[in-house]
């Protein structure tokens, strides 16, 4: 999975209505906003530190990450800007809306300095998992030329690349203060069951056919990221659905006044808001959740 995925993303640009799939930042601006105004909201009532770099894992188009630093600037922040990607593709897209970030291959190389601000919209879900029917790990082998899966029944799965990645998230937020929002598609609480899938061309496909040239995930599962940061001393928050969350931000106050700028949007506007609120659509599957320093104020829309 994991070396399906880094063919995969090394080699196109995915998003959007001409490649595989559409992520939430590529369906409106206000995804980005509310994520840029949670942050800026976060930072004041932290009491305004210094130099907080913006970091986002896998930023995709930089779409997210353009329209989140636009409400920050006119919140009073602007922040050095670090992308952590491993396509070169990606990059190259990222490049030509913000010629000034810094790329990493990892967390790791972030340079030490201010509490971050950190975002990763569906990165958590690109990273590998491993299945398991009870005590036996589940493995793809070769069935004459084609793949096939070692063994089939009641499946359980877990990922030790995403609770290392969270734990990084963690750790550095426990040593330097900060927020972290992880968005993504998946389940509140851990539970067995099998949601590896495949998706080319915005529909799902066989996942062991055409290995790097179609769109590995599964969903997440954020009671295991939030037990891969115990020890480190942060504060979890949520997860919340996500439209609960964007409405929470004001996204329909958003929706009315962009509605409101241009006329001859507002239908395309309100629809966009639904797409990502509805829980029809992506508003109930996507949850969102913060890591944060204890110091550090619970974000806005995380109310119970
Ligand atoms: N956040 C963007 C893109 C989501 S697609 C959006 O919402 O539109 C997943 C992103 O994660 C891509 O940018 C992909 O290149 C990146 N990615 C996938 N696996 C990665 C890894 N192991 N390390 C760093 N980036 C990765």
């Amino acid at each position: 999975m994991g070396q399906a995925n880094a063919h995969y993303y090394a080699t196109r640009d995915p998003l959007g209505i001409a490649g595989d799939f559409t992520t939430a930042p590529e369906v409106s601006q206000m995804f980005g906003e509310m994520v840029g105004a949670a942050l800026a909201d976060c930072w004041h009532r932290a009491g305004r530190p210094d130099n907080p770099p913006y970091v986002e894992l896998g930023p995709g188009r930089g779409t997210l990450a353009a329209d989140a630093l636009h409400v920050m600037a006119r919140a009073g922040l602007q922040p050095d800007v670090h992308f952590v990607e491993t396509s070169p593709v990606l990059s190259e897209l990222q490049r030509q809306k913000h010629p000034h970030a810094q790329w990493h291959q990892s967390l790791a190389t972030i340079p030490p300095g201010g509490p971050l601000l950190l975002v990763a919209n569906e990165f958590f879900d690109a990273l590998p998992i491993h299945q398991w029917i009870g005590d036996e790990e589940r493995r793809v082998m070769l069935d004459g030329d084609a793949f096939a899966f070692t063994a089939n029944g009641s499946i359980r799965e877990e990922s030790p690349e995403r609770a290392a990645v969270a734990q990084e998230i963690a750790s550095q937020i426990a040593s330097r203060g900060g927020v972290a929002l992880i968005v993504d598609y998946g389940h509140p609480r851990s539970a067995p069951g099998e949601t590896l899938q495949a998706v080319r061309g915005h529909r799902f496909a066989e996942v062991l056919v055409n290995p790097g040239e179609q769109d590995l995930t599964a969903h997440v599962d954020f009671e295991a990221l939030a037990a891969a940061t115990e020890g480190t001393g942060i504060a979890i928050d949520g997860p919340v659905e996500q439209g609960r969350w964007l409405d929470a931000l004001g996204i329909g106050q958003r929706a009315a006044a962009l509605g409101k700028a241009v006329p001859q949007r507002a239908g395309e506007i309100m629809a966009a808001r639904a797409r990502l609120c509805d829980s029809a659509a992506l508003g109930s599957l996507f949850k969102v959740m913060a890591i944060r320093h204890r110091d550090w104020p619970a974000p806005a829309g995380f109310a119970s």
